[in-house]
């Protein structure tokens, strides 16, 4: 009886921000294997753009009960000074193919189906042409847009298998849906990976593994003239740890493009 009543105290508590309960840790690992296997049967290319309600079905009652409260959080009060961006679907989105890259022990990375607005791809593409004609190395979008139920999904496997069930921590990796640049269906922002697997943070590497790039010196200098911009230097004042691999689109309003490259609309 004692158990029993322990278990629904634990249930009923706030997410504690340090270090989830027993309880909550429980259900937040259900959580991820339910959304894994649910987005394993997915088509490849609606694996990030997943819709978040779809998501949300999969869950039991009191699995359901912890993703809103963690969601309910505000992120301030896990150490995230970022602002909010968008729950907004875009209109259109290119869909860029999957790449297989050889990381350096001859093993394949493959980056998966990625979107991005045309405005964003289209930048990538010309800086992408002129960081090969100056420097012979390209890179390849990682990440771009991301649904609200990819960022959500992305959120608790990184809390469960990343940061130790530690809200506080996650919230420096990893941000809430609605709260990533990567959300933003307009000023999108993307993950770059080079011809290597090189992202900074696949297996093991760190942030130093793609700070040490030519192609991120080359970036440093030149990406502005693209439109991106380093969004998380180092030491930055929203919270976030260095991610020299992501890049924040942010043009002129008279570049956004919603004309339909082939790509998918998700509305
Ligand atoms: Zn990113």
């Amino acid at each position: 009886m004692v158990g029993v009543l322990t278990l629904i105290v634990l249930w009923v508590q706030n997410p504690l921000y340090k270090e989830l309960n027993p309880v909550h840790k429980y259900l937040a690992n259900n959580i991820v294997d339910k959304w894994e296997a649910k987005i394993l049967t997915m088509d490849a290319d609606r694996r990030a753009i997943v819709d978040y309600d779809t998501l949300f079905a999969e869950l039991n009652f009191f699995e359901k009960r912890l993703v809103k409260k963690v969601f309910d959080i505000n992120p301030a009060d896990l150490g995230f000074r970022g602002k909010f961006f968008s729950l907004e679907k875009p209109n259109n989105l290119k869909l860029i193919e999957s790449v297989t890259l050889i990381d350096k022990d001859g093993e394949e990375y493959k980056t998966g189906i990625q979107y991005a607005p045309p405005h964003v791809y289209i930048d990538f593409v010309k800086m992408n042409k002129q960081m090969q004609s100056d420097i012979g190395k390209k890179l390849f979008i990682d990440s771009g847009y991301r649904s609200q139920g990819r960022q959500a999904y992305l959120f608790f496997f990184y809390l469960v298998r990343s940061n130790n069930y530690s809200l506080s921590e996650n919230a420096k990796w990893i941000a809430m849906p609605g709260y990533s640049e990567h959300g933003d269906p307009i000023r999108t922002s993307l993950d770059l990976v080079n011809e290597n697997g090189i992202n900074g943070f696949n297996k093991g590497q760190t942030a130093a593994d793609f700070e040490n790039l030519k192609e991120y010196e080359w970036l440093l200098r030149n990406a502005s003239t693209f439109n991106f911009y380093i969004s998380f230097p180092k030491e930055n004042e929203k919270g976030v740890v260095f991610e020299p691999w992501h890049w924040h689109w942010n043009g002129p309003d008279s570049l956004v493009n919603q004309t339909k490259l082939s790509g998918v609309s998700i509305n």
